[in-house]
C-alpha cells in the first residue's frame, strides 16, 4: 500500500519536474547492467613518487567518476565483452615516431589510435595522410596541448576547432573524438566538448612511457594490468621514441595473449562550425 503510494508519487513528480532539471548537476548513476564497467586505471613508473604519485591517483579516481557520470561522453575503457584492446598514441605526428609506430603497426597488421595535436599537423600533414590513408583513427588532442580546465570556453572551442580543420585539410576528414592534454578535465570542460559533438577518450593502462627509464616497463604495464576492453595510452610524438622501441614486443605479447588489437571509433565528426 504504501510502496504503491510512492511509486505513484514518484510517477507524478517526474511528470511535473523536466528529466533535464531532474539530471542537472547530479551524477547520472545507470541501472546494474545497462553499462559496461568502470575500469580503475593501472600502471606505474619508478619514477613517479610522492606528490606526483599522490595526484596521479587522486586524478585517476576523478577520471573515473567523470566517465561514470558522462557514460556516454567520457571513456576510460571500452567493452570487456568484446575480447579486444586499444592502443593509442598522444602528441603526433612527428617525421621519426609517429612513422616508426605505423610501420610497426602495419608490419603485424594490427591498427590503433592516434591523438595528434594541431601544431604538429601543421608542421607534418604529410604524416598525418599517411595515418589516415593507412586506416589508423585519427582524434583531436588541442592545438596547443594547453590545460583545457586553465582555458575559456572560447579558447577550448579555438583549440578544438582549429585542431579539427588543420586535420581536415591534411586528410579530408573530420575527427568525432578528442582526448584532453594531461587528461585535463572537468563538468565545464565536458559539458563544452559534448555541446561541440566531441567523444572524450582517456585510458584506462597508462604506461607511463614518458617517466620510464627502461622501456621494458611500458611492456611490464600492460602484461601487469591488461583486461579485455583497455585502452592503452602511450606517446608517439617529437622525442617520444620509448613506445616506438618496445611496440614490437608489446603487439606480440598482446596478440599471444590472445586480445584483438582495435581503433576506436570514430564517431560522426561535428559540423564544420560548430562554434556558439
Ligand atoms: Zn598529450
Amino acid at each position: 500500500m504504501k510502496k504503491g503510494f510512492i511509486s505513484f508519487a514518484m510517477a507524478l513528480l517526474s511528470v511535473l519536474i523536466p528529466a533535464a532539471e531532474i539530471a542537472a548537476g547530479y551524477p547520472v548513476i545507470p541501472e546494474a547492467g545497462e553499462h559496461f564497467e568502470i575500469y580503475s586505471i593501472e600502471g606505474t613508473a619508478g619514477s613517479v613518487t610522492g606528490q606526483r604519485w599522490v595526484n596521479m591517483l587522486a586524478w585517476r579516481e576523478q577520471a573515473r567518476v567523470l566517465a561514470q557520470r558522462y557514460r556516454d561522453i567520457v571513456f576510460v575503457n571500452m567493452d570487456p565483452a568484446d575480447n579486444a584492446v586499444y592502443l593509442t598514441f598522444d602528441d603526433g605526428p612527428d617525421t621519426a615516431n609517429t612513422v616508426k609506430v605505423m610501420s610497426i603497426l602495419k608490419e603485424y597488421g594490427v591498427t590503433a589510435t592516434f591523438f595528434f595535436t594541431g601544431s604538429n599537423i601543421e608542421r607534418h600533414p604529410a604524416v598525418v595522410k599517411q595515418a589516415h590513408d593507412a586506416g589508423f583513427a585519427i582524434g583531436l588532442h588541442s592545438c596547443s596541448h594547453a590545460r583545457m580546465t586553465e582555458l575559456t570556453e572560447d579558447e577550448i572551442l579555438s583549440e578544438l576547432n582549429r585542431n579539427n580543420d588543420l586535420l581536415e585539410t591534411a586528410t579530408g576528414a573530420r575527427s568525432g573524438i578528442m582526448r584532453p592534454p594531461f587528461g585535463a578535465l572537468g563538468d565545464r570542460e565536458i559539458e563544452i566538448i559534448d555541446n561541440s559533438g566531441l567523444r572524450i577518450y582517456l585510458w584506462s593502462i597508462d604506461t607511463l612511457d614518458w617517466a620510464q627509464s627502461d622501456p621494458s616497463e611500458i611492456l611490464r604495464n600492460i602484461k601487469d594490468y591488461i583486461r579485455p576492453g583497455d585502452i592503452i595510452l602511450m606517446h608517439s610524438g617529437p622525442g617520444q621514441s620509448k613506445s616506438a622501441e618496445i611496440l614490437p614486443s608489446v603487439i606480440e605479447f598482446i596478440r599471444d595473449a590472445g586480445y584483438e588489437m582495435r581503433a576506436l571509433p570514430v564517431t560522426a565528426p561535428p559540423s564544420s562550425c560548430y562554434q556558439n
